[in-house]
């Protein structure tokens, strides 16, 4: 247990399989690289105006929890390199949006904040920005402490999230733009629809969402039970 500690965080083992291979990047190996590049062509579109770079699917699935439990920031730079929107080049992230574009993490709670040190949409909101010279924006703020949306139904989590937002938007908006609200995974939405409410009906700029992840909604039980699993069992 110990020597697989060390090799994750010596980086000699892939984050994706747990094999020992010399040819890490530095994350995966290349069957595991690989293995990503096939499932960002399964970019999910579940409306006009949601972006889900990959699906939910075990290796993905690895790769998020590194990036929410652990904090790896980086991972969130390397899955977007890696998607297929993208296609190795900035300018194909988005290019429909108008520019600018204002990334707006989902807030989290600050309880919740204060237990894990970081917001990991504001860790994917921050790789966004950096690859598509875009600006990181807060402009919402989480109301009230919410029991973790992942246990819940679809109805729950809707009731859960209604009113959790409120603006803070700055006093001097630009005239254009796109505000792209930022998650780690989308389910059903209610998250995201919630943040979009918060901005009101108003509101002057264009909004739009982007995850990481798309999963199922009827899965979602599921990863409730894998995020209650110990890490992994190589
Ligand atoms: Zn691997």
């Amino acid at each position: 247990m110990l020597e697989s500690w060390s090799n994750l965080v010596f980086g000699m083992e892939c984050l994706g399989c747990g094999s020992a291979s010399e040819n890490l990047d530095p994350w995966l190996c290349p069957e595991c690289r690989k293995a990503l590049v096939g499932l960002s062509k399964e970019a999910r579109r579940p409306s006009d105006d949601v972006v889900c770079l990959f699906p939910m699917e075990e290796l993905t699935r690895r790769l998020i929890h590194l990036l929410k439990y652990r904090g790896i920031s980086g991972m969130a730079t390397y899955l977007v390199k890696h998607s297929c929107v993208m296609q190795g080049r900035s300018e194909n992230l988005f290019p429909e949006f108008v520019r600018p574009l204002y990334f707006v993490p989902v807030p989290l709670h600050r309880a919740r904040f204060r237990e894990r040190g970081y917001n990991q949409a504001e860790m994917i909101a921050r790789a966004l920005a950096t690859l598509t010279g875009g600006q990181v924006s807060h402009w919402l703020w989480r109301r009230t402490f919410h029991v973790s949306q992942t246990k819940l139904s679809r109805r729950e989590r809707e009731r859960n999230v209604v009113g959790a937002f409120e603006p803070r938007l700055p006093s001097k908006l630009s005239a254009r733009g796109t505000v792209v609200v930022v998650d780690d995974v989308y389910t059903t939405g209610a998250t995201t629809g919630a943040c979009i409410d918060a901005l009101g009906m108003d509101f002057p700029l264009d909004v739009k969402v982007c995850t990481l992840l798309y999963d199922r909604p009827f899965s979602a039980r599921m990863d409730f039970v894998a995020d209650r699993r110990a890490f992994w069992n190589p």
